[in-house]
């Protein structure tokens, strides 16, 4: 228990350490992937926001052409203006030519009322011939500059002075010109506002010196700057329209709020102005926040994809993991299947010389002693363990994928004959009726792996003993034919015991796992039966069905395909059960055949001793043979009627042995049948050496009874002999006492075996093997209780040891015959009491006496409780 605690803490502090390093290694991968992503992130919004940088600065120059246009748009505007007023003063120019008088012609250049604007002749040489007089130096520079052009230009203090000549033939004559002063400019400045902006000038190209200011313009204004004591951004413009004809420049360093656009008019003015931003960013930022829309939402999207992309491949990490750890528990399951198939076989040689050597001890002991008791005890357990490790063989195949379905010939009635005798045995010793309803027509012929089919059966029909208390277990065969001429075979096992709950139900096929265990704590067994039965049926290709009601009982059915070999009906199998078993019974060690030889091969000494001993009544000759080798030689030497060959042995192996056995020219043994012996009983094995050329096989342990049935059918039957004619003895049938161990002293817990006091069989056989027989028997001998314990009451009480001793000799046999070991022994004990208190040494007779008076009760008592339990099985 310490070392399970040990193994279990172990264990336990392996998964926790294991688990915690999976955790770890996770949590770095995660943090990995987050840490990833984030930088990743980061690198995203950086690039969003250069984009979004470079977005706004394209904007930027964009609306700056935008503006540049419309200004050189309105700068054009401004020039066709002054261009018109030129051709207007032309015009009046022209009437002075054809003759018109200077006051006619100044009328004609100024129409209207125009406040500021005043006009004036000159002649060529500078003086002034009508209109208002110019200051000296504007006068010669005019004269200078009239080589017949019109012209432009500004004058500091004077204003806007625009020329044109006045030609007479081919000559200028004179120079008609008119002033806008500072007022009327300011005024007419109003006009070229509009669609660029509000606050347009007129700027000298060359110096920037403000020409035509609009209203308002001078210190204290936005656009003012007056630390130059010029228009804001003024140089910019100037800078840019040295290449350019119109430019704008949307500048913090300028202004926060407006751009500053400036463009050619013509005679060496430009036209300067100011446009708040917003607005006109704004006609076009929808577009820009479009833009930037899609690009955060293509950016966002690309951030869950990648998002996305790391989860899948933190999970296909995990994944990765997760099939690393499943690969591992593969690799760790298929060493545990290998280990137990190891073990198993290891386990089983020992074994094999358990079971020998305690059937010697139960063949040689004396009747009755308790040490045949213990020997039977040995021999259940042995078996049970036996079967245990087949379960765990068979396990580990299926497992490992070994398994194989071995399919040949078989008789169903005989398998349904073996299911019989080995279940209705452990239903009937628990007093559970056992009904076996076999439908007539089912086919007796068929062809399927016979070996497995029987354990599936077996294992659903003890299934339901063992969970069966009271009641009963109904096997049933049904069949149906298929189309394509197979049948489909029902076995059903039926029984009236604990039932399963519902919940229980999808854990009824796991391994290992037992249902219920408070209830079933004391039934026998590992949870691996149905696991087993499950896989075995869907190997061949069948189904395993349940219904179950918590304690009413369960049915289980399983149905398999089988080939027909023929069809050939069953008919009433309790009939031909109940020759079977007759037959059966007369075989029995009923042989014996002192004339014939046997070679038994095998390189454990023990086992040798075990076959030899087992076959000590046959009054066989046998012969051992420790290895391969030796094997050759001897049967170089003399013939055997069989031939029992281990398989695995050093050196050369049973099938080597065999083949050269065969191969030899010089062997007597030719045509002798050779019988495999090994530890190796699990499925296919019996095939496998079939094909090596092997007669037949026999499992080790070996069961005393398959061992004289395969001899009764291999040794030639002229020297099998009926026992009474070999030997001249009649072999008595040996009564074998079933009891169950002492309970432990102080274990509350588990509850003390049941004591059975009628063992069927032993009564059976004194009975001609005949059932019917032996319950009129002892239906005879459980009615005579009253009479015969009166009998012996009346004869104790009064001290008449003489017929006291006579009727207890009496029950000791009549009980024996019965199967009353248990009362027989207690019996004989009193008989021998009797007989030497009667007969023996004086000092001894108290003490005889004593052993009377103090067992006489407790005979009764077990005449008591065979009566009652053969009532309680229904037996009576
Ligand atoms: P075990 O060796 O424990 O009998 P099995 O694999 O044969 O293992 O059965 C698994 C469990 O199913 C049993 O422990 C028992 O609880 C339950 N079980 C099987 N057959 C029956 C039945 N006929 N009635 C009630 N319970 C059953």
């Amino acid at each position: 228990m310490a070392t399970e605690r040990l193994y279990e803490d172990l264990d336990g502090a392996l998964q926790v350490e294991q688990a915690g390093k999976e955790r770890k290694n996770t949590f770095r991968f995660a943090m990995k992937l987050v840490s990833q992503f984030l930088g990743f992130l980061a690198l995203l919004i950086l690039i969003g926001l250069l984009v979004m940088n470079r977005m706004e600065a394209l904007l930027d120059s964009e609306m700056e052409t935008l503006v540049a246009r419309q200004a050189a748009t309105t700068a054009q505007m401004v020039r066709e203006r002054f261009l018109g007023e030129l051709s207007h003063m032309s015009r009046a120019a022209r009437l002075l030519t054809d003759g018109a008088t200077s006051a006619e012609a100044l009328a004609a250049a100024i129409p209207g009322a125009e406040p500021g604007v005043q006009a004036g002749i000159l002649d060529v040489s500078g003086r002034t011939v009508a209109g208002i007089p110019l200051p000296d130096t504007v006068r010669k520079q005019m004269a200078l500059s009239s080589a017949g052009a019109s012209i432009i230009r500004h004058y500091e203090g004077l204003g806007l002075v625009m020329s044109v000549p006045v030609i007479y033939g081919e000559n200028v004559r004179q120079i008609l010109y008119k002033v806008y002063d500072e007022s009327a400019l300011r005024e007419d400045s109003g006009r070229f506002e509009g669609d660029v902006g509000e606050h347009i000038l007129i700027c000298d190209q060359e110096t920037g010196r403000l020409i035509v200011p609009y209203e308002g313009f001078g210190p204290g204004d936005r656009f003012y700057d007056e630390a130059q004591a010029a228009p804001r951004g003024i140089d910019e413009i100037l800078e840019r329209l040295s290449s350019e004809h119109a430019a704008a420049i949307y500048s913090k360093d300028i202004d926060e709020d407006y751009a500053v656009f400036g463009a050619e008019i013509a005679y060496g003015m430009i036209l300067v102005g100011y446009a708040e931003w917003d607005p006109i960013v704004s006609n076009v930022s929808h577009i820009h926040r479009l833009v930037l829309w899609v690009f955060w939402l293509i950016l966002l999207l690309f951030g869950v994809f990648t998002l996305y992309s790391f989860t899948a491949e933190l999970k296909a990490s995990e994944s990765d993991e997760l099939r690393e750890a499943k690969k591992e528990a593969d690799r760790a399951n298929q060493a545990k299947s290998e280990f137990l198939a190891n073990m198993s076989h290891e386990i089983r040689t020992p074994l094999n010389a358990v079971l020998g050597m305690n059937e010697m001890i139960l063949r040689e002991s004396a009747e009755n002693s308790p040490i045949r008791g213990y020997a039977w005890n040995v021999k259940s357990a042995s078996e049970t363990l036996l079967s245990l490790i087949n379960d765990i063989l068979d396990f580990s195949k299926i497992e490992s994928g070994k398994m194989e379905i071995v399919e040949a010939p078989y008789s169903l009635s005989s398998v349904l004959n073996d299911i019989f005798n080995m279940v209705r045995f452990k239903a009937e010793k628990k007093g559970l009726d056992f009904h076996i309803e076999v439908d007539e027509t089912v086919p007796d012929a068929l062809y399927g792996d016979e070996v497995r089919v029987r354990q599936v059966i077996v294992n659903i029909l003890n299934n339901a003993v063992k969970y069966t208390e009271t009641g009963s277990v109904t096997f049933r065969v049904t069949w149906k034919q298929m189309p394509d001429g197979s049948a489909l075979m029902q076995f059903g096992s039926i029984d009236t015991g604990i039932g399963i709950r519902e919940e229980d139900m999808g854990k009824l096929f796991s391994q290992f796992e037992r249902l219920d265990i408070k209830r079933n704590r004391n039934v026998e067994g590992t949870g691996l039966g149905l696991s087993i039965t499950l896989k075995l049926v869907r190997i061949m290709n069948g189904e395993l069905k349940v219904k179950s009601e918590y304690g009413k009982g369960s049915d289980f059915t399983i149905v398999l395909p089988q080939k027909l070999e023929h069809y050939e009906a069953v008919g009433d199998f309790r009939a031909r059960a109940e020759a079977f078993v007759h037959q059966q019974k007369s075989y029995h060690e009923s042989f014996v055949a002192p004339e014939a030889k046997v070679l038994v091969v095998d390189d454990n000494e023990m086992n040798l001793f075990v076959v030899e001993n087992l076959l000590k009544n046959t009054e066989i000759q046998v012969t051992r043979s420790m290895s391969g080798q030796d094997c050759l030689e001897k049967i170089a030497e003399q013939r055997y009627d069989v031939i029992f060959l281990d398989h695995m042995m050093p050196g050369m192996d049973g099938i080597e042995t065999l083949e050269r056995a065969k191969a030899m020219k010089d062997s007597k043994c030719q045509d002798v049948p050779i019988i495999a012996l090994t530890a190796n009983a699990i499925s296919g094995v019996r095939e496998m050496f079939l094909k090596k050329g092997f007669t037949d096989y026999l499992s080790k342990p070996v069961d005393s009874k398959a061992l004289e049935r395969m001899l009764q059918q291999y040794l030639p039957p002229e020297k099998v002999l009926p026992a009474t004619a070999g030997s001249g003895k009649t072999p008595e049938p040996e009564p074998i006492p079933d009891v169950g161990p002492e309970p432990a002293a102080g274990s509350e817990a588990a509850e003390p075996p049941e004591i059975m006091h009628i063992d069927m069989e032993t009564g059976m056989q004194y009975s001609g093997g005949s059932e019917e027989m032996y319950r009129k028997f002892l239906e005879m001998f459980c009615q005579r209780k009253e009479a015969v314990q009166k009998q012996l009451a009346e004869e104790f009480e009064a001290g008449n040891w003489e017929d006291y001793t006579t009727h207890v000799h009496a029950l000791k046999s009549t009980s024996l015959s019965m199967g009353g070991n248990l009362l027989s022994a207690e019996a004989k004990a009193l008989e021998m009491a009797g007989h030497a208190y009667l007969d023996g040494p004086e000092e001894e007779r108290e003490a005889q006496l004593a052993y009377i008076r103090e067992n006489h009760a407790r005979a009764m008592e077990l005449y008591d409780a065979f009566v009652e339990e053969a009532e309680r099985r229904k037996l009576i």
